[in-house]
């Protein structure tokens, strides 16, 4: 059984939740320990039971508490070396760390295979997340300027995809970020605007994908509303729903019915 949950996402903090066959794993702790801790409560998941960390890049919106979380759960951090010395992980004390290079899977780890998928950002060596269990493929993809055609093909018949529609890029020019900020979001190692969302959504859905979930929107330049409408329009008439994450609340816990990866 393959459930997962949005803790929270967006520029102020990061974190989803993912149980498989009865394991537990957090992708980035972007939050602070104690919103980690409350919000796991909240869907009824003991933080104590985490059985794995997974940092995605050492952006404070994604590393903000792992050296709290995973010292006080006495749980592994699994992150590539670059990752982790950008993170100055070492000197809070983190040690108990499985180390994997960008472009590599980390196999055989508790019932998942979780490959590492390079993506295009502005950080040392930043992945997004591509988890195979027995019969489900669940991804999980922010932080990217642009999809390349790696990211394309590997987010392809998901069962499940957490992805980034960051921007709307009318209210990003509109808005009132400073002009070097706004040039790094739209930039390639920016992040990803609605309609890149959407094209890129487009590419990789099938009848196998039974939810699409919007993450990282910006509070200033995007609305759900907006982001939801873009993507929408690409699944309309296929049985997969979209959803967006909010930052100061979990998303519900989805399940996912075990389709076969063929
Ligand atoms: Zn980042
Ligand atoms: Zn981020």
């Amino acid at each position: 059984m393959v459930e997962f949950c949005v803790l929270g996402s967006g520029s102020r903090g990061n974190s989803v939740f993912l149980r498989v066959n009865g394991y537990s794993f957090l992708f980035d702790c972007g939050l602070s320990c104690k919103q980690i801790e409350n919000r796991l409560n909240e869907i009824g998941v003991l933080p104590s039971s985490i059985d794995a960390v997974f940092l995605s890049h050492e952006h404070s919106d994604h590393v903000k508490s792992v050296h709290t979380f995973v010292k006080r759960y006495k749980v592994p951090l699994i992150t590539s070396e670059k990752t982790y010395k950008a993170s100055g992980l070492y000197d809070r004390g983190v040690k108990d760390v499985f180390f994997v290079n960008s472009g590599k899977t980390f196999s055989k780890f508790k019932g998942i295979d979780v490959f590492f998928m390079p993506i295009s950002h502005d950080a040392a060596d930043p992945v997004g997340f591509v988890v195979y269990s027995e019969d489900t493929k669940f991804a999980l993809v922010t932080d990217i300027g642009y999809p390349t055609e790696l990211v394309a093909h590997e987010l392809k018949d998901c069962n499940a995809l957490v992805v980034e529609a960051n921007h709307d890029p009318q209210m990003l020019k509109m808005g009132t970020y400073p002009w070097e900020l706004k040039q790094r979001i739209a930039s390639r190692k920016g992040h990803l605007s609605n309609g890149d969302c959407a094209k890129l959504v487009e590419r990789v859905v099938s009848d196998k994908t039974e939810y699409v979930v919007l993450a990282h929107l910006s509070e200033e330049n995007n609305t759900p509303d907006i982001a939801l409408l873009t993507v929408s329009r690409i699944v309309k008439g296929m049985d997969c729903n979209v959803k967006v994450a909010a930052q100061d609340s979990p998303t519900p816990v989805f399940r996912l019915n075990a389709y076969t990866v063929d």
